[in-house]
């Protein structure tokens, strides 16, 4: 799965959002959340993100693997 981590917070560029082909990037507060479970590693949000905001799970820097489980923890609080 993509992970969309720190500098995504306050931004909500949103260009993932009409890139991803299977509408799994979601809307929350203060940034934007991958679906970990309907995210199929395509690929295509990543680029696109003027903020480069977007990894894939195996490439988040060290300093925002905390975003890691936020994406994942925001679909099963909500
Ligand atoms: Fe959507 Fe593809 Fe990005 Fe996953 S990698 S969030 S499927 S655009």
């Amino acid at each position: 799965t993509y992970v969309i981590t720190q500098p995504c917070v306050d931004v909500l560029d949103r260009s993932c959002i009409d890139e991803c082909p299977v509408d799994c990037i979601y809307e929350g507060n203060r940034m934007l959340y991958i679906h970990p479970d309907e995210c199929i590693d395509c690929a295509a949000c990543e680029p696109v993100c003027p903020v480069e905001a977007i990894y894939h799970e195996d490439d988040v820097p060290e300093e925002w693997e905390s975003y890691t489980v936020a994406n994942a923890e925001f679909f099963t609080t909500t």
